[in-house]
């Protein structure tokens, strides 16, 4: 039966090739004092920089930047953050890059009018924010996170080698707009296009894997599975197929916008395990996810039969005639793993850098979900772990 829910997302979308031309009237809606939120370098190397940093001169905005944020952004990157912007008296913080400079963004708006240390209250505690939320805007640079129109963000705290995210209750921590132009990501190594299309594929399956209800969610989410299965064989022959890439962008931003998880229960345990795996190795997150995805859905695929049928037939479009119920399930995940294969994914933590001795401390670094088809015991995370090596 479909759960009780309310639904609100304020994030208002651009999406097109001349959706950045849309960044100069959303900027007059917000204060002068606009904190630019990059990445390692990319946007200088493609040309993205130059064009904001004209529109923000053109505005008339005082710009003050945090460069330098890295994939899996850090806590100390944050601290470092939270200083600049409180400098610069922010009005506005405008991210331009992939999920980790719109999560550090988040995490920033949350932080600089907070008295509390924020990993501890945001990233343990998982509180809400009880100060001021700065707005952000963003401009996605990278596809799969779904982080430009949800209230997510992940941040890893180095010295514990912790990976936490937390997905805000608050709308408010949500961009308040994002400029999604399919051209920005075509300057993306294909090893980062890869993963994000996996992490896409995983937000889905985080979801559609958990109960046994009729929901329209999970029809939504097959249409969305096959869409981007789709598009990634095109993209990954054809990285400058405009079609390809836009429909893989937009289905991103629908995978994990929250809709998808309305009214049913949801499980996120590969996103705990991948995260473990990421605090541990700084692997890229949807690597992470691939690394493990195929141990554990082996492993929970008879606690869950009839979704893993459903999936395989739907979505994989596997004969059921003359099979049982599992020979069915199982033909849907060796589709899946071929699939994986064809883009070019990761399917073992051996190749991010794990070892056997590893396993029993990442284990312990898995927080536990209990919305899947089978809620793990530590013995458990040890064994999907070790058939992940
Ligand atoms: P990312 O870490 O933002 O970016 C990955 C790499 O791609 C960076 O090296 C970046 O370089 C590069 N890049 C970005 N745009 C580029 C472009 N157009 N051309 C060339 N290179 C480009 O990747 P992501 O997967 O989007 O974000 C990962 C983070 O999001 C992880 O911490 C993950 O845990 C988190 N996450 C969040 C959510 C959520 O709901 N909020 C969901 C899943 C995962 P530069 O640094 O030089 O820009
Ligand atoms: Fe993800």
């Amino acid at each position: 039966m479909l759960g009780n829910f309310s639904y609100c997302n304020p994030t208002k979308l651009y999406f097109g090739e001349n959706s950045l031309s849309n960044l100069s009237d959303e900027l007059k809606k917000y204060g002068d004092n606009v904190v630019f939120v990059y990445g390692t370098g990319s946007i200088k190397k493609n040309g993205i920089y130059d064009d904001i940093i004209k529109i923000l001169k053109e505005s008339n905005k005082n710009i003050t930047e945090i460069e330098g944020v890295m994939p899996n952004p850090t806590v100390e990157k944050l601290y470092e953050g939270i200083e600049i912007a409180r400098n610069h008296n922010a009005d506005f913080i405008l991210a331009v890059g992939g999920g980790s400079v719109c999560d550090f963004s988040k995490a920033l708006s949350v932080s600089v009018n907070c008295n509390e240390e924020p990993w501890e209250k945001y990233f343990v505690r998982f509180e809400e924010p009880d100060c001021e939320i700065i707005p952000i805007g963003c401009v996605l640079t990278m596809v799969g996170t779904g982080s430009e129109m949800n209230a997510g963000s992940v941040i890893t705290n180095q010295n514990t080698k912790e990976k936490i995210g937390h997905a805000f209750a608050d709308e408010k921590i949500m961009p308040k707009f994002t400029i999604l132009n399919p051209r920005f990501t075509m300057t993306l190594p294909k090893y980062q296009m890869v993963s994000g299309i996996y992490d896409i594929f995983n937000h889905i399956c985080e979801q559609y894997f958990s109960g046994t209800d009729d929901n329209t969610s999970d029809y939504i989410s097959e249409a969305l599975m096959k869409s981007v299965i789709h598009s990634s064989l095109v993209a990954v022959k054809n990285p400058n197929d405009y079609e390809a890439r836009s429909n893989i962008m937009w289905t991103a931003t629908w995978a994990l916008n929250t809709l998808i998880a309305k009214g049913k229960t949801t499980d996120w345990e590969v996103h705990m395990l991948g995260q473990a795996v990421g605090g541990y190795t700084n692997a890229t997150h949807g690597m992470t996810l691939s690394a493990v995805s195929l141990a554990y859905y082996r492993y929970i695929m008879p606690y869950g039969l009839d979704k893993f049928k459903r999936f395989a037939i739907n979505v994989w479009s596997v004969s059921p005639q003359g099979k049982t119920d599992e020979q069915i399930a199982k033909e849907g995940l060796l589709a899946m793993e071929i699939w994986m294969n064809e883009i070019g994914v990761i399917t073992n933590i051996s190749d991010l850098g794990v070892t056997k001795d590893d396993i029993e401390n990442i284990a312990d670094l898995t927080l536990t979900m209990d919305g899947g088809y089978k809620t793990l015991s530590r013995d458990e995370k040890i064994k999907v772990l070790s058939d992940s090596l």
